[in-house]
């Protein structure tokens, strides 16, 4: 059988994200995803990032994620770009633009100078701030812009416990979660350490849900998916389904 792909692509997230919060698009973004457009208006988005989680493990644990569909109101099938890895989709996630564009090919951590949604929310007057582990290619390769950039030492729970913390101080705040990838790559995408990985994404994302005020956009919004390769490891970063399709959700609380 063809190998089926989505077909909205992740370059259409930006554009929408700027609608629902009323304010111009980044300057090359794609058109705004029609979809994702049409969901309503926020005064505030708060993009909640677990890296790695693709379509095929939202297929696979579906009833893991109850939570995230309980909460959201909008399942975005999406294809990233190619090569499938972190600093490449986040990059279009973020700028609206190909990997061409964005100028980021392989995995590299330049940073991008196209615009991007930060530097229109900026301009439009908003708060932003990335919160990550202190190496993070989605924070190196938006640096430079007038914005907050919170590289939390101590592990998971630090993270997002400063994640939640800055919730009200910003108008857009990224909050990054690197965990399911790392334990992915070594152990493979089915091993109990992953599924506990993800489990740990969904019930962040359920507590960042909770602690956002009222007129909030809320993304769970990963880069690319994944998939297992020999000696029980995990990969990412080719052109497969399993890497390309991946599921943002979405919900105005
Ligand atoms: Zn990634």
């Amino acid at each position: 059988m063809k190998d089926v792909y989505n077909s909205m692509s992740l370059d259409s997230v930006a554009a929408a994200l700027c609608k629902v919060l009323g304010i111009d698009p980044p300057r090359s973004a794609a058109e705004a995803n029609p979809i994702l457009s049409n969901i309503g208006s926020a005064k505030k988005l708060v993009m909640y990032n677990p890296d790695a989680v693709g379509l095929e493990v939202f297929q696979k644990y579906t009833a893991l994620f109850a939570p995230v569909l309980a909460k959201t109101t909008l399942a975005l099938p999406l294809s990233c770009v190619m090569p499938s890895v972190t600093p490449v989709c986040f990059g279009t996630m973020y700028t609206g633009v190909q990997p061409e564009v964005h100028g980021i090919r392989r995995y590299e951590r330049p940073v991008i100078t196209v615009d991007s949604l930060y530097d229109a929310a900026i301009r439009a007057g908003l708060r932003c701030a990335i919160v990550s582990e202190p190496d993070c290619s989605l924070a190196d390769i938006f640096l430079g812009r007038d914005m907050d950039y919170y590289r939390v030492e101590g592990g998971l729970d630090a993270i997002n416990a400063k994640g939640l913390e800055l919730i009200d101080k910003y108008d857009v705040l990224t909050l990054y979660n690197g965990n399911f990838d790392s334990t992915m790559h070594k152990n493979g995408p089915d091993a109990p350490a992953s599924v506990e990985a993800l489990r740990r994404n969904v019930e962040t994302f359920a507590r960042v849900w909770e602690a956002c005020p009222e007129g909030t956009l809320v993304g769970f919004a990963p880069d690319h998916g994944c998939h297992l390769i020999d000696g029980e490891c995990g990969s990412h970063g080719l052109d497969m389904p399993s890497d390309i399709n991946i599921v943002h959700f979405y919900g105005i609380k």
